[in-house]
């Protein structure tokens, strides 16, 4: 137990489902409630509200609040729509301010960003890239995210990344069209959960392992890693997310695909013998999503008190 850290609030919003925990850190979840996302933000929003508000009753006020969410979000400070969800194919959640509607009134310190920088920031501070200040977090979930993380901050200009949305190569003989509403055949459009299923006709989770669609994905993920690698040279990259975790055969894959399209461009010791521990599997499995928002928390405190944090009470 460590009861002298800070007490931190964090709500995961995602494409599906929304989870919310209450707690110092991955051996200190106080609290953790999951409810749909659903297409109406006033009634998710207030739910959440709600449930935060319980907690706080019983385990006392958080001392800072992470946020992370779904996208495209604002992350431009000075924007007047800053900390809302931008334009989003998600019914109903377009144009949604949510850190005005989570945090304002609960705690000053705000952590705010995508689900898969909070997800990032969370292995490098509990998981999988501890030590590293280059590395990315990718999801194959509802959607197909990637934070990542360049001198120890994820890469943010004008606003955070968007590479789930990159076009890649197609394999050889296939021209199926992709589900993506911007793009079609982004790696979103084809290698999401929504997108493997609408190509085998079938609900992800019914399809076999050796169904020749996997091999189809995991051809569209491997070109995510290879745009990646050559992009900003991550020391690591963890795989994490829904499709990920039900199909723990898509990393090997993934790992022989990447090297296979690089072609020995590189020569790098993480793409021969080190592939292994290059291409991995989040360190904190399943939670590494829901810790994203409560790494936000940490980060917003550390940031926001640094003297307060050092001193008693
Ligand atoms: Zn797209």
């Amino acid at each position: 137990m460590t009861t002298s850290q800070p007490l931190l609030g964090g709500i995961e919003l995602g494409g599906t489902k929304c989870v919310c925990l209450i707690g110092t850190g991955p051996t200190d979840i106080r609290a953790q409630a999951s409810i749909p996302t659903g297409d109406d933000p006033a009634v998710t929003l207030r739910r959440l509200n709600s449930i935060l508000g319980e907690w706080q009753q019983a385990h006392g006020p958080v001392q800072a609040l992470g946020i992370a969410s779904f996208g495209p979000i604002n992350l431009a400070p000075k924007s007047p729509t800053y900390g809302f969800i931008t334009s989003t194919v998600k019914p109903g959640w377009s144009h949604t301010d949510l850190v005005g509607r989570l945090a304002v009134g609960r705690t000053s310190r705000v952590g705010f960003n995508t689900d898969v920088n909070g997800a990032a920031l969370a292995e490098r501070r509990w998981g999988a890239a501890r030590g590293l200040s280059d590395f990315a977090y990718v999801t194959v979930g509802t959607g197909i995210g990637a934070g990542l993380i360049v001198n120890g901050q994820p890469v943010f200009g004008c606003n955070h990344t968007e590479l789930g949305h990159v076009r890649v190569v197609r394999a050889p003989g296939d021209s199926w069209a992709g589900i993506c509403a911007y793009h079609g055949d982004c790696v979103e459009g084809l290698a999401s959960g929504p997108a493997i299923a609408a190509r085998a006709g079938k609900p992800a989770s019914e399809i076999p392992d050796d169904d020749p669609v996997w091999d189809l994905a995991a051809h569209a993920l491997a070109q995510l890693l290879h745009t990646m690698v050559l992009a900003t040279a991550p020391q690591r990259i963890i795989m994490g997310g829904g499709v990920m975790e039900a199909r723990p055969g898509l990393l090997v894959q993934l790992r022989r695909r990447l090297r296979a399209s690089l072609n020995s461009y590189l020569e790098l010791e993480e793409l021969g013998r080190g592939i292994d521990e290059y291409v991995v599997a989040p360190g904190l499995g399943a939670l590494a999503g829901p810790l994203g928002a409560l790494a936000l928390a940490a980060d917003a405190y550390s940031v926001a008190a640094p003297a307060r944090a050092a001193m008693p009470g």
